[in-house]
């Protein structure tokens, strides 16, 4: 019964492969279609954690500042947006061990909306941050060594943002924790450009 269970993980861990690599294609080409919209932060940032909320509470990770109460809107594409937002929030849950912290913090500044979310996790080493963006790029320390993954998640991500014309920024500090920053189009900017 074991053995069934494998499987369908290994399906999905293929699956999720497979739609990272066309995601990956459809940048290159230039075929991915974005559709600016305006959105609510909220409920961005809301369904972004119900999509990890379990894995967050299996390893009792406690999640702060997902309930944003102020009233921003984004120019953004909605499904884009939250694959961005799920990927950082989710890399935040996988790389973080039990019983740490994230923390989901918006700001509004020169250039729009600045979402940071700053986990407690392992950290990824000064040398191999730089690296992130480029696809096939997985870091590998001892902390990391089980850890299934693409390493295309940030490439993609990267990309995205790129396209909304914003941009992202990771600090990082290894054992300690990393804050993964990106920069989106607020939709007053919008209105003024
Ligand atoms: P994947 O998670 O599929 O391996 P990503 O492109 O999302 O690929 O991430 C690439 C690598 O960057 C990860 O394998 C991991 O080593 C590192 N990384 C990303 N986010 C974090 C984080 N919040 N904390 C520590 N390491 C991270």
């Amino acid at each position: 019964r074991e053995y069934v269970g494998d499987i369908l993980n290994s399906g999905k861990h293929l699956l999720s492969l497979i739609e990272d690599i066309l995601d990956i294609a459809r940048i290159e080409s230039d075929k991915i279609p974005i559709e600016i919209v305006s959105t609510p932060l909220a409920g961005m940032v809301g369904d972004a954690y119900v999509l990890v909320q379990n894995h967050a509470r299996e390893k009792s990770l406690e999640i702060i500042g997902t309930r944003i109460t102020e009233d921003i809107n984004l120019a953004v594409d909605p499904t884009r947006c939250l694959q961005i937002l799920v990927n950082i929030l989710g890399n935040a849950v996988k790389f973080t061990p039990d019983g740490g912290a994230i923390e989901v913090q918006p700001k509004i500044g020169e250039y729009g909306l600045y979402l940071s979310i700053r986990d407690t996790g392992i950290g990824i080493p000064e040398d191999a941050i730089n690296k992130l963006g480029t696809p096939f790029e997985q870091v590998q320390n001892q902390f990391t060594k089980d850890h299934k993954g693409s390493g295309l998640g940030l490439a993609i991500t990267q990309s995205l943002v790129g396209m909304h014309g914003g941009h992202m920024q990771i600090t990082s500090k290894e054992g300690v924790g990393t804050t993964v920053t990106v920069c989106l189009p607020l939709v007053q900017d919008l209105h003024d450009a």
